[in-house]
């Protein structure tokens, strides 16, 4: 069974990107340290 997206975010605490403040989507957070995946492009 798939789980929604909302239902994900619900059951986690969200985090948001040091840069830009936007909520970092945590399946996509596991190898960058505290930015979102634009900024983390960005940076590097
Ligand atoms: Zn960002």
């Amino acid at each position: 069974m798939i789980m929604s997206s909302k239902e994900f975010f619900r059951n986690l605490p969200a985090k948001e990107c040091s840069e830009c403040g936007k909520v970092v989507r945590d399946e996509m957070h596991e190898c960058y340290s505290n930015e979102c995946h634009e900024c983390e492009s960005k940076i590097k």
